[in-house]
C-alpha cells in the first residue's frame, strides 16, 4: 500500500485478479500459481556517452510461461520500476489468453527519459540493453519476444532485431525475436496503428450490442459521441484519428503532459499531432482552448473517456468526479483497483485494458507468425483470388451486354470486387475478428452470470479459465 492509501500497480492488478478468481472454482494452489510473477531480472549496465560512463537500470519480467514464448513490450520511461514491470507482465498473460494469442506474459523496462538522448545515443543504449537480455535468452524467438511500449517504437525494435542477429548468426528465425519492427526490417503492415485500431474495433463491437450501450446509459452509434483522450502518443493518436475520421466521433479534449486543449466542435487530431511534434506539447494549438491543469479534464462531461497515457490516472481521489459513462482503457492500468470499485458502484462501464489495448499483441502475433513462416501474408493467394473474381465479372459483363437483359454493373463494382486482399487488409481483418471474438467471450460471462457485474471481472475470468486449462493439460 502506498502512502496515499492506494495499492501499487501490481497489487491493483492482483486485486482485480482475486475478484475474478473468487468467483471461479480453481483447484487449490492453482490460483496462486497463475497470479504470481515467475521471475524478474534486473540489469545494470554502463554506456560511454558524452565523455563519461553512464549507468542504466533495466528489467525484464516473465509473469507466466504456461505458453512460450512469453510476450510483452519494452518501455523506456524515467520512473520504470520492478513493481510496474511485474504488473504489466501479468496483464500480458491475461491479455494474451483473452485474445487467444499463444503466448505467456512478459514485460520489460528501462529507466530512461528518451527525450534526453539523441538518435545515436539511444541506439547505443538500446543495443547494450538488448545484448544483456539476449545473452541470458530473455530475448529469443522461442522463449521471450518483446515489442514496443511507451517510449519505444519501430526504431528500437529494429535495433533489438539487429543485435539478436549479430549474436545468433545461424538462427534462421532470428527476425521473430522481436515484433513491432519496421516493414522493411521484417515487420508487418499495420503494426504501428494496431493498438489504436484495436481500441476502435473494441468500441465498434461494444456499439453493436444495444444491451451494453444501455448499460452505459448511452444510445445510438459512435457517430457524434463526445470523446476525451489522454495521451496523444502511438495508441492515443491512432485511436483518436480513426474514431474521428472513420466513425464520426468528436474528440473534444486531448490531455497531454503540459496540459489540455479542448474544442466542443472537435479537435483536428492530425493537425494537433503535428503541432505537438513541432512544439513539444499541446499549449498554443490554434483554435482550441488551453488549460495547464490537464488531469482535471479527465472529469469533463463526455460520452467516452479514453485514457491512453500511463497507469493510475483514475484513482481514489478523482474517481467519484469522473462523469464519462463509458471508459475504455487504451493504456495499461489507468484505473486503480480502488477507483474501479467506486466507478462500478456509480454504474460506469469500463472496457478493461486486458481487452481494450490487446490490438498490439494481436498484430505482433501475426508478425511473429509471418517471420517464422518467412512469407508475407497474401503472397500466394492474392492474384489467384483476383483471377477467380475476374471470371465472375466477365460473366456478369457478358450477361449485361445482352440487349434482352436490362441491367448494368455499378460503376466501381468491378474494381472493388476484383481487388485481392493485401497484407494490410488481412491484418485488419484478423484484428477485427479477434477483437469481436474476445469481446463476445467477455460479454457472455458478464450477461449470463448474476454474480459478475462488470466487463473487467468477466475478462479476467475468461483469461484465468484459459490459463488454468493450459496448466491442467500439462498435468498440473
Ligand atoms: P507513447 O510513448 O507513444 O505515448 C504516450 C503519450 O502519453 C505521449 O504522447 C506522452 O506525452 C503522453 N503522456 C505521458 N505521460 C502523460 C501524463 N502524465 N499526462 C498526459 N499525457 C502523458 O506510448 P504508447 O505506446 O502510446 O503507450 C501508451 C499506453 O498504452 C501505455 O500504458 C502502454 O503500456 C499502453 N500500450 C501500448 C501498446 C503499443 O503497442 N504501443 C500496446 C498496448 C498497450
Amino acid at each position: 500500500m502506498s502512502a496515499t492509501g492506494e495499492p501499487s500497480f501490481r497489487q491493483s492488478v492482483d486485486l482485480m485478479f482475486n475478484r475474478a478468481a473468487a468467483l471461479m472454482d480453481l483447484p487449490p494452489g492453482l490460483e496462486e500459481k497463475i497470479r504470481v510473477c515467475n521471475a524478474t531480472y534486473t540489469v545494470r549496465f554502463g554506456v560511454r556517452l558524452r565523455g563519461e560512463i553512464r549507468t542504466f537500470t533495466g528489467y525484464r519480467s516473465v509473469h507466466s510461461e504456461h505458453m512460450e514464448p512469453a510476450k510483452g513490450g519494452i518501455r523506456f520511461a524515467p520512473n520504470v520500476n520492478q513493481d510496474e514491470v511485474e504488473a504489466l507482465a501479468s496483464l500480458m498473460t491475461y491479455k494474451c489468453a483473452l485474445v487467444e494469442t499463444p503466448f505467456g506474459g512478459s514485460k520489460g523496462g528501462l529507466c530512461i527519459d528518451p527525450r534526453h538522448y539523441d538518435d545515436f545515443e539511444l541506439e547505443q543504449i538500446t543495443r547494450r540493453f538488448a545484448y544483456e537480455l539476449i545473452k541470458r535468452d530473455m530475448i529469443n524467438p522461442a522463449q521471450n519476444v518483446p515489442a514496443p511500449d511507451m517510449g519505444t517504437g519501430e526504431r528500437e525494435m529494429a535495433v533489438i532485431a539487429d543485435q539478436y542477429q549479430r549474436m545468433n548468426t545461424t538462427d534462421i528465425n532470428a527476425k521473430a525475436c522481436v515484433t513491432g519492427k519496421p516493414p522493411h526490417a521484417g515487420g508487418i503492415q499495420g503494426r504501428v496503428e494496431a493498438t489504436g485500431r484495436g481500441v476502435q474495433y473494441a468500441l465498434q463491437e461494444f456499439f453493436r450490442h444495444p444491451e451494453d450501450i444501455a448499460a452505459a446509459g448511452l444510445s445510438g452509434t459512435l457517430d457524434g459521441k463526445r470523446v476525451v483522450v489522454q495521451g496523444l502518443g502511438n495508441v492515443g493518436y491512432h485511436a483518436a484519428h480513426f474514431l474521428s475520421t472513420e466513425d464520426g466521433a468528436i474528440i473534444t479534449h486531448v490531455i497531454e503532459r503540459d496540459g489540455v486543449v479542448s474544442d466542443p466542435e472537435g479537435l483536428n487530431i492530425n493537425a494537433l499531432r503535428d503541432w505537438i511534434a513541432e512544439n513539444g506539447g499541446v499549449r498554443g494549438f490554434p483554435g482550441a482552448e488551453y488549460h495547464e491543469e490537464g488531469l482535471k479534464a479527465l472529469e469533463a462531461e463526455c460520452d467516452i473517456l479514453i485514457p491512453a497515457a500511463i497507469e493510475g490516472v483514475i484513482n481514489m481521489h478523482n474517481a467519484q468526479s469522473i462523469k464519462a459513462p463509458l471508459i475504455i482503457e487504451a493504456a495499461n492500468g489507468p484505473v486503480t483497483a480502488g477507483a474501479d470499485e467506486i466507478l462500478r458502484h456509480k454504474g460506469t462501464v469500463i472496457i478493461p485494458d486486458l481487452y481494450a489495448n490487446a490490438g498490439g499483441v494481436t498484430v505482433s502475433y501475426f508478425e511473429w507468425v509471418k517471420n517464422l513462416s518467412h512469407i508475407r501474408f497474401g503472397r500466394m493467394q492474392r492474384r489467384q483470388e483476383e483471377a477467380r473474381h475476374q471470371l465472375i465479372v466477365d460473366e456478369l459483363e457478358r450477361l449485361s451486354a445482352d440487349p434482352g437483359i436490362n441491367w448494368q454493373l455499378t460503376p466501381n463494382f468491378k474494381e472493388r470486387y476484383l481487388r485481392g486482399a493485401g497484407e494490410l487488409e488481412l491484418v485488419r481483418s484478423g484484428l477485427d475478428d479477434t477483437m469481436r471474438a474476445a469481446y463476445q467471450s467477455m460479454r457472455e460471462v458478464w450477461h449470463t452470470r448474476n454474480d459478475v457485474t462488470d466487463l473487467r471481472t468477466a475478462g479476467f475470468m475468461v483469461s484465468i479459465g484459459r490459463v488454468a486449462a493450459s496448466y491442467r493439460a500439462k498435468g498440473l
